[in-house]
């Protein structure tokens, strides 16, 4: 399941908020109640890396997650810089190669 990070703007009250979730939906205005804002942006979260105490890990969102990311453990690393090669990695790999 991806996850991701939606960025509003009212198009009425011109306030700007943001909304997880597991689709780039549609949100009502949480400040004077504007319907049907569509994101203007959304950042993708499916993967992301997080700092544990003196490791770094990378997080994938499961299938099953609707309303929040479930994240799973997919590796970790010692480093940042590791983990976001890691990432980059599997980003890119086309699905339907196997290693
Ligand atoms: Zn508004």
């Amino acid at each position: 399941m991806a996850w991701y990070r939606n960025h509003y703007q009212c198009a009425r009250c011109d306030a700007e908020w943001t909304d997880d979730w597991s689709c780039m939906c549609d949100d009502d205005c949480p400040f004077c109640g504007a319907r049907h804002m569509s994101p203007h942006h959304n950042d993708d979260l499916t993967h992301v890396t997080e700092r544990r105490a003196d490791r770094f890990v990378v997080l994938r969102s499961m299938e099953s997650a609707e309303e929040t990311p479930d994240y799973e453990l997919v590796a970790n690393f010692p480093s940042r810089k590791l983990a976001e090669a890691f990432l980059k990695a599997t980003l890119t790999a086309s699905p339907n190669t196997s290693a």
